[in-house]
């Protein structure tokens, strides 16, 4: 059995009255393309934001690499090797698409404003290696020929593709997905799937919250099902699928397709 890259320990996250995530435990292994599903409101964003470091949990830790990353910062939660997609898109609109990575690839680098602005020697070789390694992602995701496009003049499914090539720009070991295929077409979706096994072939461990059930069971090495904040399964995705707890989520909550994806075997 290969090496433990992310758990999570007992994690806990309250909103008010909502128990968000209740004392969730997972592992991943390093190189697995690892699900986490769930019917709305299950607690699958709060898990993305308590493990990147925008919320603290209340109880219960992430440890990476055998780190703890309890009290870190989204930024030295980046740092440490994670990094994330939202689902609700978060580009810069007036920003081209290369300079949405170019944005990504300066959180790793630490190139200053200041070194920006001031533009000595050692900062324009910094940037012109960074203005290469976006390109070099913008073509690795598909989307080298909107390089210069404001991002917000790309299509939906571009937009996703290129929140991933921002991700990759601070070279993550873990790359979590929080519903990358919402919006596409079957068509993209296929295309999306293809591109996670490729991210995960160059030795990125994924970590794929999808809605999608057919998208996921597809793609997804292992997964955790979440329902009220509660890990109701764990597993391989055939047994996960005919857990009668899931079955029972999913069909309680009737989201969009999900709940024949998830009771047909
Ligand atoms: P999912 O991504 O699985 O659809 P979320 O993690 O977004 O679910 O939400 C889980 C629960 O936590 C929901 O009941 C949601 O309303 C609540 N929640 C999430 N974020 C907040 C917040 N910032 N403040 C209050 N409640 C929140
Ligand atoms: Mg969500």
């Amino acid at each position: 059995m290969s090496e433990i890259i992310l758990e999570g320990v007992d994690v806990t996250k309250r909103f008010g009255g909502v128990q968000a995530l209740s004392q969730v435990s997972f592992s991943i292994r390093k190189g697995e393309i690892y699900g986490l599903i769930g019917p709305n409101g299950a607690g699958k964003t709060t898990f993305f934001n308590v493990l990147t470091g925008i919320y603290l949990p209340d109880e219960g830790a992430f440890n990476f690499e055998g780190e703890s990353l309890s009290g870190l910062k989204p930024n030295e939660v980046c740092a440490r090797g994670i990094a994330r997609t939202f689902q609700n898109i978060r580009l810069f609109g007036n920003l081209s698409a290369l300079e949405n990575v170019m944005i990504g690839r300066h959180v790793r680098t630490g190139a200053t404003v200041w070194g920006a602005i001031t533009r000595n020697g050692a900062t324009r070789r910094e940037e012109s290696a960074i203005e290469a390694r976006a390109h070099e992602l913008l073509d690795y995701v598909g989307v080298a020929h909107r390089a210069n496009d404001l991002a917000r003049n790309l299509s939906y499914g571009d937009q996703r593709r290129l929140e991933i090539a921002r991700a990759l720009a601070t070279d993550p070991r873990l790359l979590a997905l929080d519903e990358p295929a919402a919006g596409m077409n079957a068509t993209e979706k296929l295309s999306l799937k293809e591109l996670i096994q490729r991210i995960r072939g160059d030795g990125v461990t994924i970590l794929l919250i999808e809605h999608d059930m057919k998208l996921v069971m597809n793609v997804v090495d292992r997964l955790v099902v979440l329902d009220y904040g509660r890990r109701i399964a764990e597993g391989l995705p055939r047994a996960v699928q005919n857990d009668p707890l899931v079955i029972e989520a999913y069909l309680g909550a009737a989201p969009d397709g999900a709940a024949g994806g998830a009771a047909a075997a």
